[in-house]
């Protein structure tokens, strides 16, 4: 039995993975966490029979630890919680279907226990890719990716050599909003960019795909796991979203990895890696698709993906701002205080305002998040 935690398993990717170790048998999961709904964490406690469960709410804790008081989980909570579940002995994989910047520390914290990471959580190494990617290397473990992109580039490189890739082309759906103009996107409705036209998936990644940011963070997110240049990765608009992801290499071949869009796939690659295991679902038929279509990213409607690529080229904290201004900014219209186009607004003003710190420590990472809060926090 191979044996697992996963960060946010009631989330979108959470579940989906649950769903993947549900029908396979053969893994066992010792660790669960959520945000704040513990009725569905109550219910993975009782079907997986993990031995830690977090909650990040005290509060909330408190009130599962009543609920689940016959089984024999021990439920903790707060970024305490969440590293007793990234250090929990004998897990070899710790999945990261946590959302935003708060990953980074129960990451770096299984990787120094001497884990593997199925990554998804992308905000983590968007902000900490300098600590995490040497770390994951010393302590000779390895990073799966889970982003459909991701996963799509890793299986394309298996069998070539490292040394002979020259591009990643990163294949984007251009989101709900596609071929839009900025004057078109003023009075966009939370409703309206809830609606993404090929995935299913959490809100904060949702918003993020319709504004390009989560292409940008994307872009960020493959210069760490591929070690390439920023300007080696090459975003493509593919509608369809069947091209998950191409690379291309020195003569001049292309490999990409097509898919109907289910993210069980990735997950699954990631947890069984390099064994493909059989997959139900709907397979793709050409003679239905017909047709790929294939446009080039609007960089200036759509232009917090221009941010992204000045803020990978910069790096150090730059990354941080771009993300926690993000992260803030979708936060704030999710709840309806701000209006649509002023979240890229916010991007480019936190990172205009940020002096940049080249090599930032984990403490100086936060310290750039808590900077970028409190400047959005004081706005007007
Ligand atoms: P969801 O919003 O669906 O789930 C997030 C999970 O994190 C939930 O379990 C949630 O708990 C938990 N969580 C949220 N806040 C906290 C907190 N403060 N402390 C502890 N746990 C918390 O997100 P997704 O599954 O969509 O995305 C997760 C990550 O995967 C993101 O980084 C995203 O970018 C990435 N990703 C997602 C894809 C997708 O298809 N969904 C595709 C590719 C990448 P609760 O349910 O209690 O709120
Ligand atoms: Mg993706």
């Amino acid at each position: 039995m191979k044996k697992i935690a996963i960060l946010g398993s009631t989330g979108s990717i959470g579940t989906q993975t649950l769903e993947v170790v549900r029908r396979n048998k053969d893994i066992e999961v010792l660790g669960l966490s959520a945000g704040s709904n513990i009725l569905l964490l109550e219910k993975q406690i009782r079907e997986f029979k993990p031995k830690i469960a977090a909650v990040w709410e005290e509060e909330k804790a408190r009130e599962l630890r009543v609920r689940a008081a016959d089984t024999d989980v021990r439920i903790v909570s707060g970024m305490e919680g969440l590293i007793s579940v990234s250090r929990i002995a004998d897990v070899e994989i710790l999945v990261t279907a946590i959302v935003g910047m708060i990953g980074i520390r129960p990451t770096i914290e299984a990787i120094q226990a001497g884990k593997d990471i199925a990554l998804a959580n992308k905000e983590t190494l968007v902000t900490a890719g300098h600590i995490i990617m040497p770390l994951a290397r010393e302590k000779n473990i390895s990073i799966f990716p889970v982003d459909s992109e991701h996963s799509a580039i890793f299986q394309s490189l298996q069998g070539n050599e490292k040394k002979t890739l020259k591009k990643i082309l990163l294949t984007a759906s251009g989101g709900p909003f596609r071929g839009k103009k900025q004057e078109e996107l003023l009075d966009i409705r939370v409703e309206d960019a809830l609606k993404h036209p090929n995935w299913s998936m959490g809100q904060k990644i949702t918003i993020d795909s319709s504004t390009m940011v989560n292409k940008g963070l994307e872009v960020m997110e493959a210069k760490w796991l591929f070690d390439v240049d920023i300007d080696e990765i090459q975003v493509v608009i593919q509608p369809q979203s069947i091209i998950h992801s191409m690379v291309e290499y020195a003569d001049g071949a292309v490999m990409a990895q097509l898919g109907t869009p289910d993210m069980k796939l990735p997950i699954q690659y990631a947890l069984y890696y390099p064994e493909r295991k059989y997959l139900p679902g709907e397979r793709l038929d050409f003679w239905r698709i017909k047709r790929l279509d294939f446009e080039e990213p609007d960089m200036d409607t759509f232009y917090a993906l221009s941010l992204a690529y000045k803020a990978g080229r910069a790096g150090g904290t730059l990354p941080t701002v771009f993300n926690a201004a993000n992260e803030l900014a979708v936060r704030k219209f999710l709840n309806r205080e701000i209006k649509y186009l002023e979240i890229t607004e916010i991007i480019e003003d936190c990172m205009r305002a940020h002096k940049n710190r080249k090599n930032p420590t984990l403490e100086e990472i936060l310290d750039a998040e808590a900077a970028v809060y409190e400047r959005i926090e004081s706005r007007r």
